[in-house]
């Protein structure tokens, strides 16, 4: 089997398939020989369990999930990398390769086909910076049958998936990843680790998804809240979400003193719960 982490190697491969590297696709692959090891072994990957992963690139990683799994499918959009998986997951028999594009995949039904009970099904992936948020966001939002979303991504994004809601970092995509899982960055990765090296830092985060959210509430009118709030940062919550959700100022103030929130506070402040009740709040008055 050849050596995926090697540059002479890698350097090789794609050359003899006349590949070169797609910036537009985020196509850095890791050369850190210790990386893949350890995100395979944090990721749930281990027998009894199938593996999904998105953009396996010459299949570095995809061979580390194998080894560990009962069976992997390896979602990959770049035509050009087919022959190379092809030939780098020769000896992996129990890989499947798609050529899809994951923004469009049905994952659900990906999942009744290829991971039939009693697997449980995990995904893992060094993700392609464009895609990070939107495809994270449709497999929490689609609440699939998965345990739990092992991906790297930018530090920054990291950083603020991952962030508490009521601290600085926080964001509208931290309060829905939050909602749907409970997030922990693993671990670190320097850019130096991919091949060709980007211009910033990565981070291995872990969503465990939740099996029940963490607060009961309508979820129309909690995430219209939480994205109005977020809208326009620079404002106080209570003028964010006057012209977020077109309401006068007057039934928000009331409805923020209602559940307790000081009427100077800002978006990022506020927790989960609180966010549930002014959304219960103000159901009534969004239309
Ligand atoms: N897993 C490999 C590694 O760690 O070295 C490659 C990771 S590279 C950051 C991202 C991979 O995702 C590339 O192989 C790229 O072609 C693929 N990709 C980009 N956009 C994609 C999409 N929408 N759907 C599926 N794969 C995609």
């Amino acid at each position: 089997m050849q050596n995926l982490s090697n540059i002479g190697v890698i350097r090789e491969l794609l050359s003899r398939h006349g590949f070169s590297f797609s910036k537009q696709l985020g196509q850095n692959f890791l050369v850190n020989p210790t990386v893949c090891p350890r995100m395979a072994g944090l990721s749930h990957a281990g027998p009894g369990v199938g593996m999904i992963e998105i953009g396996p690139g010459i299949g570095v990683l995809t061979r580390e999930l194998s080894a560990r799994a009962d069976r992997v499918v390896a979602i990959e959009l770049d035509e050009r990398l087919l022959a190379v998986l092809g030939e780098t997951l020769s000896g992996c028999q129990n890989v499947k390769v798609l050529h899809a594009d994951a923004l469009k995949v049905d994952f659900a039904r990906l999942i009744r086909e290829e991971f039939p009970p009693p697997l449980r099904v995990a995904l893992a992936a060094n993700l392609p910076y464009y895609i990070t948020s939107p495809l994270i966001m449709k497999l929490l939002e689609s609440r699939l049958p998965l345990e739990a979303l092992t991906v790297m991504v930018q530090k920054e994004a990291a950083e603020r998936l991952c962030a508490v809601p009521g601290s600085r970092a926080a964001g509208a995509v931290s309060l829905a990843v939050r909602y749907y899982s409970e997030p922990e960055i693993l671990f670190g990765v320097s850019r130096g680790s991919f091949l060709p090296a980007p211009s910033v830092d990565s981070a291995v985060i872990r969503l465990n998804i939740r099996r029940e959210p963490p607060i009961l509430a309508d979820e129309g009118a909690l995430f219209a809240t939480i994205r109005a709030a977020f809208s326009q940062r620079r404002k106080t919550l209570g003028n964010a979400l006057g012209s977020g959700l077109r309401l006068e100022k007057a039934k928000i103030q009331e409805a923020m003193a209602a559940c307790g929130i000081p009427l100077e506070a800002r978006a990022e402040s506020l927790t989960l719960e609180q966010f549930g009740a002014l959304s219960d709040a103000l159901r009534p008055l969004l239309s």
